[in-house]
């Protein structure tokens, strides 16, 4: 399709939307008629609620809450909307765990998935046959799920570090986590799933059936359907973890162990089950603690090894996973992976914990809020493996340069041939590329202000070098740039959005091809 067209195509539907608005605290005419009226809320208290998400860096409250009882009943919302002489923008919402305002949508009618089921998991159903599988509501999280499936000795194929995502919310983006070197982001161990398009057709997808929808949705940033169901890949479950942490000094080691170990046709090949990499700047007694296993002296080891050298440190998480019959095998394996990786000498930390406790190892993220107001202007940055070491002399050792904060800077490869190029998610071009997360926290708007600058310098980076680089969980306020974000792909995602969504009524705080307002 040529650009123009797509402006073109991207301007009618812009001004579609403009017209799109409604008057909060006034429904759409014929609204209160529907039968699923007494689901619809203009309740400040409710709408305020749903007014900003995780990144908390935009405030917009939804013209009305929407609290479905069943996907019928999301169709006839959207359905509504689609027939209207004035449609209004609908976002379909997790649990609001993006950055940047994405299921924010003040003037249309924000549907609280949640409201599907939370509470008794009668939408987890699990299948325990040769291809074992569960077909699970959308609205569900990752822990829910998880415990469901660990019940007949089964686990989703790949979860995501944190597990109080929703499902629909991760197969939205891809779903990332140190397992998908192996099995590939969640979106592709997806079997089937049931969308309701922008036009409120039901549609249940999969390969083999509606293949192009199936496609779309999956990493398709909420743009063509509501997720309402998904089947998930499952495998059998192993009862124990060996988690080896390896401290490096050295980027080039660090990343070219890490790639041995996701490779084929090595010593090291298909040994490790989980995978991932983290740069530390501040490696203090107080970073270390919390979330890490170390004990005193370890601590005081590495605080040593931080200060003594000059740029950050690295941390390799390795973790194999077994049971009682691969317990043998298991020791082999441990003692083969400390004596072919370059970790520096004497810094290799190793724990036995049960599956579950590694899986959900950062449940502490869901505990209390914090009493201070914090935002968090995350960057994740997906870069080429040819180009890992310059964005990482560029950025770790340039714009971050002393950089005193937190954690949570991830840094491991994935292999691309475990995507599917069918779907909507974009990767970089390259057969391996980096996952490089920046996953700030802010306490102060100043603070805010100055990391977005390092977002902007880090980004900016990766286009003056030409790196190739495409970012996880994007975020763009002009066609321009997500035409670029989706490079070879944007103009199918385009006429996929035409077909499925042809009013561009969902998810419109992506601003893809829509504002905010
Ligand atoms: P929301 O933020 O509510 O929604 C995200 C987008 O998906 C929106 O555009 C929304 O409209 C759309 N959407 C939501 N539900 C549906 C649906 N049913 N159908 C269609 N579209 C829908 N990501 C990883 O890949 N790996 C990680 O390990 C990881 N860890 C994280 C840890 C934390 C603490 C946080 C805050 C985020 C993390 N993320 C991770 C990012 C996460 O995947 C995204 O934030 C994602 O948006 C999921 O959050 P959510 O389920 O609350 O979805």
């Amino acid at each position: 399709m040529d650009l123009s067209r797509q402006s073109s195509i991207i301007l009618s539907i812009t001004i579609l939307t403009t017209f799109a608005s409604f008057v909060k605290s006034s429904l759409p005419q014929g609204l209160q008629t529907l039968n699923i009226s007494s689901e619809i809320t203009t309740d400040p208290n409710i709408t305020a609620s749903f007014a900003t998400d995780f990144g908390n860096l935009f405030n917009r409250t939804p013209g009305a809450v929407f609290l479905p009882s069943s996907p019928n009943d999301i169709a006839t919302l959207i359905r509504f909307s689609y027939t209207s002489s004035t449609p209004f923008h609908i976002s379909q919402r997790g649990l609001g765990h993006s950055a940047y305002g994405q299921t924010l949508v003040p003037d249309g009618i924000l549907i609280d998935m949640s409201s599907l089921d939370r509470t008794n998991y009668s939408r987890i159903n699990v299948t325990n046959g040769p291809i074992p599988y569960a077909d699970v509501g959308a609205e569900q999280i990752w822990i829910d799920v998880l415990n469901a499936t660990l019940k007949h000795d089964l686990m989703p194929r790949v979860l995501t570090d944190y597990l109080s995502l929703t499902v629909g919310g991760t197969l939205s983006n891809a779903g990332l986590s140190g397992r998908a070197f192996m099995h590939g982001p969640q979106i592709s161990n997806v079997y089937e799933l049931d969308v309701i398009t922008g036009t409120g057709e039901i549609v249940t997808c999969s390969r083999e059936s509606n293949p192009d929808l199936f496609y779309a949705v999956l990493g398709g940033l909420g743009q063509f359907g509501v997720i309402t169901r998904a089947r998930i890949a499952l495998e059998p479950a192993q009862k124990r973890v060996r988690w080896l942490e390896l401290f490096y000094t050295d980027i080039k080691v660090l990343t070219s162990d890490e790639e041995k170990l996701i490779s084929t046709g090595n010593s090291l090949s298909g040994i490790v089950d989980y995978l991932e990499g983290e740069v530390l700047f501040s490696v203090t007694q107080g970073s270390l603690t919390g979330s890490f296993n170390f004990s005193n002296s370890d601590v005081e080891k590495i605080v040593k090894l931080g200060s003594e050298n000059s740029g950050p440190i690295y941390l390799l998480n390795v973790v194999l996973f077994y049971n009682d019959t691969t317990a043998t095998s298991l020791e082999q394996k441990v003692e083969l992976l400390l004596k072919e990786l370059h970790y520096t000498s004497g810094f290799a930390f190793s724990y036995d914990i049960p599956l579950f406790n590694f899986l959900n190892r950062l449940a502490f993220f869901g505990g209390a809020p914090s009493s201070v107001v914090q935002f968090h202007p995350w960057l994740v940055m997906l870069v080429p493996k040819s180009k890992i070491l310059e964005f990482g002399s560029m950025v770790y050792r340039g714009i971050l340069n002393g950089y005193k904060g937190g954690r949570f800077f991830l840094l491991y490869p994935l292999n691309r041939a475990m995507w599917d190029d069918e779907m909507s998610a974009v990767t970089p071009n390259e057969e391996v590329f980096f996952r490089a997360d920046f996953l700030w926290t802010s306490e102060a708007a100043n603070e805010t202000k100055s990391i977005a600058k390092k977002n902007k310098q880090i980004q900016n980076i990766c286009k003056k070098y030409n790196f190739g680089c495409k970012e996880y969980l994007p975020h763009f306020t002009n066609p321009i740039a997500w035409q670029k974000q989706f490079g070879e792909k944007w103009g199918k995602f385009v006429s996929r959005k035409m077909k499925y969504d042809p009013k561009a009524l969902l998810s419109p705080g992506q601003r893809i091809f829509t504002t905010l307002g």
